[in-house]
């Protein structure tokens, strides 16, 4: 069967047409005014859809159902429970109740929480998000009813990704309404965040990986030299995909097309061995759950086909790493998107005022934004020599930067136009020519009727920048609610709310290439923050400023920022440490030996050549080079073992972190150095471990 046909899309997803066909009406309809956020669940109608979803699930092979979460790690977690219920009179039966449907009780003491709770202190519960369907899913031979949840403490605490996630969602809604309803709009009643992940990614042979340590602990090389080719001749990106890929993505759209994520774009991404796959947007809860399958689902699929899926945000050195493109923005429930500027944008004021929030938000809270983005993976990636840079700006494109000019002297009169491209072959349609070109450097950059954030990192849940997303747009548009709502005439306020941001906020838009030094040099000049750790980017976030930002908005508690504040230092200090210590067991137990027999060879051939009567110059020449190396790399080692000792000492989420920055990540980089130009010296066979050029060229 050809996956397009109609049926595949979804099937395995309890989607609004499957409930419609399983429900009673009044059971759907009172579902629905739940999902619309109108009433909460009540019992009597949560137990005949439970039922329902297990009839459903049943006959789809399922014996088992869980509750999917997200907890702190930025994976998902689930416990699976039979359907099975034992009666007294010795009988079983399949049975899934309204409650076991709503609220799940796993234990949450085996959980990052950052100190909000003690290990004792294990009860949590998990509760069903209904915005985000339950769906069927097949691993290997079992089949299981997932139900996508949130997650919190016993005391009500978040826990999770999806809860600060979903009260961003209302937070936005609310004041995004606020302001379309003082401009006039009484139409729409509810604002929802849309997000579009692109997801890049690497696939290696899977034979390879095994014989890596560094990248089955680690997800990255921890050595590797530079292959005589990387990326330098631009053949890769969009280039004809290898037979091998294109069948493994086949597999992976229908296995996901079941799923209900629809994937829709494939493309070979600019590093060899390296892809993207994006699918259409979607209400961002939804999103986020598709992004989670979608990198659960990418990881089960390569192994199918013999490769290795990995996310890590830089698996090799010096070619490109791999990121995630949030396309963001806003839809009313009557359909308009606020981001869409239209013909004329520049008469079009509920779409300015929108972008204007936006950019202002991004600029007053650009600190909370690195943040959102700060891991150890992406610290390769932002602000080391690779894009995007570690600085936020705002790239809005010539069209709106003009606007954006003009509402700062005080209004806007008109908009530049696009026009048509003759491209000189009589053959070749004239093409209509957008108003703005493109800016692939940019962090933060308007695409057409939306936002693309490009700092984030390929291996991250994207509910952490998003709901930070949602939320500081949601409180630059309180902030102009609360002036369009006092005043008289609220069009001649929203133009002197525009002309105040274009003046104050200039300094965020930057329409130039990103990566260059002189953009570096002309943020500083212009104020502009370039936080390049991750635990001085992880700092900035439980600032009082911030903590002000998101308990007004109802998103997170002082608790729970500074929970998530140590949970993400302590994962930063544990992913260094586990790569310090993978890189000491591989430098000693696999390189060394091998340089070491490298050496003893040489030493043979020097006296065989001599006991030959003919020169061993340069054999000798060779064997105190390695020996050189073998020493140096001896005494780094040493070095990384102090540096480790001295960062695992340290005490507190905030130093430990930093030493493993200061001390730990330098003297890795130069035991690596030495390891690399060993590999460069010693015989190909002998040397233990796959090179770059296998890896990235092999299929
Ligand atoms: P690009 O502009 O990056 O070339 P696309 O038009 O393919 O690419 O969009 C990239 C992603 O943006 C896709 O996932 C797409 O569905 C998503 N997208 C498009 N419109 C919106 C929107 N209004 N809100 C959120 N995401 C969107
Ligand atoms: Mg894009």
């Amino acid at each position: 069967m050809s996956a397009c046909e109609a049926g595949e899309f979804g099937r395995n997803v309890f989607n609004e047409m499957t409930m419609r066909e399983c429900l009673p009406k009044n059971v759907f309809k009172s579902l629905k005014k739940t999902l619309d956020g109108e009433q909460p669940l009540d019992p009597v109608t949560a137990d005949v859809i439970a039922n329902a979803m297990k009839d459903w699930a049943i006959a789809k092979g399922a014996t088992h159902f869980c509750h999917w979460f997200q907890p702190m790690t930025g994976l998902t977690a689930e416990k699976h429970d039979a359907f099975i219920s034992p009666r007294a009179d010795g009988r079983t039966i399949m049975e899934f109740s309204g409650k076991e449907l709503i609220r799940g009780e796993p234990d949450a003491s085996s959980f990052p929480s950052g100190s909000l709770r003690a290990t004792f202190e294990a009860r949590g519960y998990t509760a069903w998000d209904c915005t985000s369907p339950v769906f069927v899913k097949e691993d290997g031979k079992n089949t299981t009813l997932y139900i996508p949840c949130a997650f919190c403490s016993y005391t009500g605490e978040a826990l999770d990704k999806k809860t600060p996630l979903l009260r961003s969602m209302d937070a936005l809604s609310k004041q995004a309404i606020r302001v379309l309803r003082a401009l006039g709009d009484m139409t729409a009643t509810r604002v929802t965040a849309t997000m579009g992940p692109e997801q890049e990614y690497f696939l290696i042979d899977q034979a390879f990986y095994a014989k890596r340590l560094d990248l089955l602990l680690t997800g990255r090389t921890l050595f590797g030299a530079k292959p005589p080719r990387g990326q330098e001749l631009e053949d890769h990106y969009f280039g004809s995909l290898h037979e091998r890929v294109a069948t493994f993505m086949s597999e992976l759209n229908r296995e996901l097309w079941k799923l209900g994520v629809t994937a829709k774009t494939q493309h070979n991404e600019v590093a060899p061995a390296q892809y993207e796959l994006a699918p259409v947007f979607s209400t961002i809860n939804v999103a986020a759950d598709h992004n989670q399958l979608t990198m659960d689902t990418l990881q089960k699929v390569a192994r199918r086909h013999g490769f290795v899926c990995l996310l890590h945000e830089k698996p090799f050195a010096g070619v490109n790493g791999s990121g995630k493109h949030n396309n963001w923005s806003m839809c009313t429930d009557t359909g308009l998107n606020l981001l869409d500027p239209g013909e004329t944008p520049h008469d079009n004021m509920v779409f300015l005022v929108m972008l204007c929030a936006v950019v202002q938000a991004v600029d007053k809270y650009a600190k909370v934004l690195r943040a959102s983005v700060a891991n150890a993976g992406n610290e390769h990636r932002l602000g080391a020599n690779e894009a995007p840079p570690a600085i936020v700006s705002v790239f809005l494109g010539e069209q709106l930067t003009d606007i954006f000019e003009q509402l700062a002297k005080g209004g806007a009169k008109n908009s530049k136009k696009g026009g048509q491209l003759k491209l000189g072959s009589s053959i070749l349609p004239p093409l209509p020519k957008d108003s703005t070109d493109r800016n692939r450097t940019s962090p933060f950059a308007f695409t057409g009727n939306k936002f693309e954030f490009r700092m984030v990192g390929s291996s991250q849940s994207i509910s952490g920048p998003s709901f930070v997303l949602n939320t500081i747009v949601a409180d630059t548009l309180s902030d102009i609610a609360d002036v369009l709502e006092k005043a008289d005439d609220p069009k001649a306020a929203a133009q002197k709310i525009l002309q105040d941001i274009a003046t104050k906020h200039a300094r965020i838009v930057y329409n130039g290439d990103n990566y260059t030094e002189e953009w570096v040099a002309e943020a500083a000049r212009r104020g502009l923050p370039n936080i390049r750790s991750t635990y001085e980017a992880v700092m900035a976030f439980p600032t009082p400023e911030h903590v002000a930002l998101f308990t007004k908005h109802g998103v997170l508690s002082q608790g729970e920022m500074l929970a998530r504040t140590e949970i993400l230092l302590e994962g930063y200090s544990k992913q260094i440490n586990i790569e310090a210590q993978t890189m000491l067991n591989m430098a000693k137990r696999q390189i060394l030996p091998a340089c070491c027999e490298f050496a003893g060879k040489l030493g043979q051939s020097v006296t065989a050549v001599s006991g030959a009567g003919v020169s061993a110059e340069p054999q000798k020449k060779l064997l105190k080079k390695v020996s050189d190396l073998i020493a140096a790399m001896e005494t780094k080692i040493e070095a990384l073992e102090k540096a480790v000792a001295k960062a695992a000492g340290m005490h507190g989420a905030e130093k430990h972190a930093q030493s493993y920055h200061d001390d730990v990540l330098p003297a890795m980089a130069a035991l690596r150095q030495t390891a690399d130009e060993l590999e460069t010296l010693v015989e190909a066979k002998l040397w233990p471990l796959p090179t770059y050029a296998e890896m990235l060229f092999m299929k």
